[in-house]
């Protein structure tokens, strides 16, 4: 990898496997992936796995489910930090003989002590430069025995500003920007310093992440600039808030992105909401990806926080499924009726689906209706039986079977003009045929369209549960 100079966009996304693929996460991936489709750029994946005692390999598989899920594909990368240790050490020793960084041998007890100093003057607690070199100034004698850390030499006047793609121009004054430790004593490297050398590395023109990173920007730019790197631009995005206004966690419900798969959202609603939460394009609330793709700028990312909407979610999850291919749900819901328990071999899934999807929210809610069908027949209580199976109600049903045998066609329209042609000859309303043909057929008092459910039944079922009467 080297730097490069072309105007080629290229934005990353950079998650710490510390635990699940989470909301904001997926979001900030959504705006960096989105960034580079539009201007045919590269997206590029690194996973920050540093923190060895809190990274973990289900939080990384986690992390590539999440995104392959919701079709964020990267165009490079899964990189991995814990792999680039040889480049990072090459980059410390670098600054180490050009004069950027120095070794550092106070140990950590006078480094609180100094940081004690300071606060008790007032100042912000800080390293006091102590073996800091400068012109003239004459270091201390290096104590036995005690490893060095490496600090950076921060720059200590002037400012450190960018403008930022979100929040505009923001400034920080170089007189807070302590010397950062970039390397440990063993000779490990520090999170802001691996950063700043994979965004070097990998030529990253746009840096998109949570705003709770705003106060490593300076520093990882100081030393950027150090390296004689461009700097990528950056924008940092609000958080997401639960719906009380509180920060969004797991008090508010499923908080990993693969919970919601789970409970039957459909990745392209999600990506849809996720989008609209916190960028907007016109009035838009609806759109595919392929027109984020299209519409997608960081002008119109929001500058404040968003909230977390569980009914709006419930809303956009709808209208993509109504908007879906009857035979796509099946294939999607199948699964979820046979882990309810329910039997769809041999069953009209496509069409229980096209019955179903208009009142749906989530795919699970399709799998709960689509048991109806798929799971063995039921009939009803004795109670319900005898409060709907009326004398009256035998006989509209013994005559409705007796023509249904000889319908040319068992589908919706003959049935429902069926159903009308008995009304009619018994001068009766809709309810004192169609309630009692659905317990019939059914067991349950209450059921979509029932002329839909007689055809999706199926004509020997329904026969052979009416004959029995
Ligand atoms: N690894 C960081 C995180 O998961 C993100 C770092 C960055 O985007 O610069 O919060």
């Amino acid at each position: 990898m080297s730097t490069s100079t072309s105007n080629v966009i290229r934005t990353r996304f950079a998650p710490s496997p510390t635990g699940y693929l989470h909301l904001g996460g997926a979001r900030t991936a959504l705006f960096s992936w989105a960034f580079a489709r539009h201007h045919q750029g590269t997206f590029v994946l690194r996973i920050e796995d540093t923190d060895l005692e809190r990274s973990t390999p289900e939080a990384v598989q986690g992390i590539l489910d999440g995104m392959q899920w919701l079709g964020l594909d990267a165009d490079e990368g899964p990189f991995y930090q814990m792999q680039r240790m040889d480049r990072y050490r090459e980059v410390i020793a670098q600054l180490l003989k050009d004069g950027h960084a120095y070794y550092c041998y106070s140990s950590p007890e006078e480094v609180e002590a100094m940081r004690e100093t300071a606060r008790a003057q007032g100042l912000k607690p800080r390293y006091d430069g102590t073996w800091r070199p400068e012109a003239g100034k004459e270091l201390p004698a290096i104590p036995a025995d005690r490893k060095p850390v490496v600090r950076f030499k921060s720059p200590q006047s002037g400012a450190t500003s960018w403008d930022d793609m979100v929040k505009g121009r923001i400034s920080f004054d170089n007189t807070e920007l302590d010397d950062l430790v970039i390397a440990r004593p063993d000779g490990t490297p520090t999170y802001n310093f691996c950063v700043v050398v994979d965004d070097w590395d990998m030529a990253i023109t746009h840096v998109i992440r949570g705003d709770d990173h705003v106060n490593n920007t300076p520093r990882q730019i100081v030393i950027l600039q150090a390296l004689g790197a461009t700097l990528p631009e950056y924008g940092h995005v609000p958080m997401i808030l639960g719906p009380d206004g509180e920060k969004l966690s797991k008090r508010h419900g499923a908080v990993s992105i693969m919970d919601y798969d789970k409970d039957g959202y459909l990745p392209e609603a999600m990506i849809n909401y996720l989008a609209r939460l916190g960028w907007s394009h016109g009035d838009d609330e609806l759109f595919t990806r392929e027109q984020l793709v299209e519409w997608f700028d960081t002008r119109s990312l929001s500058k404040s926080a968003s909230q977390w909407d569980p009914k709006k979610l419930n809303w956009v999850n709808a209208h993509y499924i109504k908007a879906s291919d009857n035979a796509d749900l099946a294939e999607r819901v199948a699964p979820r009726i046979e882990a309810l328990g329910g039997k769809t071999d041999g069953q009209d899934v496509p069409g229980i689906m096209g019955l179903l999807k208009d009142r749906a929210e989530t795919l699970n809610q399709l799998a709960e209706g689509a048991l109806l069908f798929c799971r063995p027949f039921e009939p009803a209580s004795d109670e319900l039986m005898a409060e709907v199976l009326t004398p009256e109600a035998r006989v509209l049903l013994r005559d409705f079977a007796g023509k249904a045998v000889s319908l040319p066609q068992w589908n919706t329209e003959n049935l429902a003009a069926l159903i009308k042609q008995v009304l009619a000859d018994h001068e009766v309303k809709m309810p004192k045929l169609a309630i009692p043909l659905r317990v019939a057929v059914t067991g349950q008092k209450q059921t979509p369209a029932v002329d839909a459910v007689l055809a999706l039944v199926g004509r020997d079922k329904v026969l052979g549960r009416l004959a029995g009467l």
